[in-house]
């Protein structure tokens, strides 16, 4: 290769590389602002200490927890690949194989209220959801064609304004830039702007109800016990493999206790070394994990697979420390060497069986498959999506129109005012609980 061609060769990798840099730190700035508060040692923080998720909603929380399980049998059809787009495909196909999220889209509440002009990226995934999201009998069917994508590849600008349609992108990243495009759109169809509302508020969307966690970073001072906790609203969950076998290990590793030092304590105003610890104050419906599989220092990928379970227990990662099954929905693959190439696939849970999406192609695939190791090392999970094992209500003592999922781990047990319902959670033991809150605000 000639001297100028190198050179060409060095200045354009530079150039994506300040790109990726400034999408990254875009991202951040975009990142949704935190609560900070202090609080005496030693509060335990429970779902009720929050207002967003006590009685003040932006979307009737009922109206999606009626959805979590599907109303009827489905098979999705296939996305096409318009030649770099798999890592586009595979996120909707894991976004839409959430039974919540597809049939909210299908329901069509955004649409009925939106006044955008223009494209929509609410407005268009409820379409999308419709035409992807089938019958098996109607995949079967011989008019069943895979569905193209063509609009939001034509407004992929309008999700990332650094996304091009004729490059390859980070799955992920395109994700969580759709689901904030949903909240956006959310709340320009409600009239309201997010900066008017409370942080925990801004938080009842659909997209953040359904998705949507609050992590609690607290540093306890070792000298007086004084604790200073900063609650932070999350999307997701970003895992480090590098180094570990499980996916447990991962989030131990993002709760384990950090060491600081130098820190000026409010309670005895002395400087000390504390500890700071994250755990999950709030875990979400639906859990959204990223394992870190590429190596940002080496542009490329860890070769040690992780491994994950189709059940997890999130309970030892929150700060009450209580049972929190979830069970695998989805999985966003990706194989090849490094984050911008290589190809994008997801393998989601279709009732009771899994099927592999491979844009246009869904093909069966057991549970084991995709739990399993893959026999190309470069093959790795890269997102996956849990969805929060639900309660049952027990039909002889519920009212019909109770909500078919109310999430929160069960620590009131025991209310005594004769207004609770008897909920079974799955298999596992048998709890009362109040009615869900009514919404002071509710967006039809
Ligand atoms: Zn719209
Ligand atoms: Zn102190």
């Amino acid at each position: 290769m000639s001297k100028p061609m190198k050179a060409a060769k060095r200045a354009e990798k530079q150039r994506k590389l300040a790109e990726r840099r400034a999408r990254k730190m875009e991202r951040k700035q975009q990142c949704p602002p935190t609560v900070t508060e202090t609080l005496p040692p030693p509060a335990v923080l429970s779902d009720d200490a929050l207002p967003a998720m006590a009685n003040d909603y932006l979307f009737h929380p009922e109206k999606l927890n009626a959805l979590c399980e599907w109303r009827e049998e489905v098979r999705p059809l296939g996305l096409t690949n318009s030649g770099v787009t798999c890592y586009m495909n595979s996120a909707l196909q894991a976004l839409l194989s959430v039974p919540m999220m597809a049939q909210h889209l299908q329901q069509g509440t955004h649409s009925a209220v939106c006044s955008t002009e223009g494209w929509c990226a609410y407005c268009y995934l409820e379409t999308l959801a419709r035409a992807v999201v089938t019958t098996p009998k109607q995949a079967k069917s011989r008019s069943a064609r895979p569905v193209q994508p063509k609009e939001l590849i034509r407004n992929l600008e309008s999700v990332n304004k650094f996304f091009s349609p004729f490059d390859q992108q980070d799955s992920h990243e395109f994700l969580l830039c759709l689901l904030d495009k949903l909240n956006e759109a959310f709340l320009k169809a409600a009239g309201l702007q997010a900066k008017e509302l409370s942080d925990a508020k801004v938080h009842t969307t659909p997209v953040d109800q359904m998705f949507g966690g609050w992590g609690r970073q607290a540093i306890e001072c070792p000298s007086c016990g004084y604790q200073s906790t900063t609650r932070t609203f999350f999307l997701d969950l970003s895992v480090p493999v590098d180094g570990h076998r499980r996916l447990e290990d991962g989030l131990a590793t993002i709760t384990a206790k950090e060491q600081l030092s130098g820190w000026t304590c409010d309670g005895c105003k002395a400087t000390v070394d504390p500890h700071r610890r994250f755990t999950v104050d709030v875990a979400p419906q639906h859990l959204i994990v990223t394992l870190q599989v590429f190596d940002p220092i080496n542009e490329c990928k860890y070769r040690r697979q992780t491994t994950f379970p189709e059940a997890l227990d999130l309970g030892p990662f929150t700060t009450q420390r209580t049972k929190t099954m979830y069970d695998l929905q989805a999985v966003v693959r990706h194989a090849g060497h490094s984050q911008h190439h290589g190809h994008y696939y997801a393998q989601t849970r279709v009732g009771a069986g899994w099927v592999e999406m491979d844009d246009e192609c869904g093909t069966d695939v057991k549970l084991k498959d995709v739990v399993a190791h893959r026999s190309r090392d470069t093959d790795s999970a890269y997102i996956l999506m849990y969805k929060r094992r639900e309660f049952r209500v027990e039909p002889t003592d519920a009212p019909e129109s109770t909500v078919a999922c109310w999430q929160g781990p069960p620590t009131d047990a025991t209310q005594p005012d004769g207004r609770g319902l008897v909920w079974m959670m799955k298999g596992e033991q048998r709890v009362k609980r109040l009615d869900p809150p009514r919404p002071r605000v509710w967006v039809r």
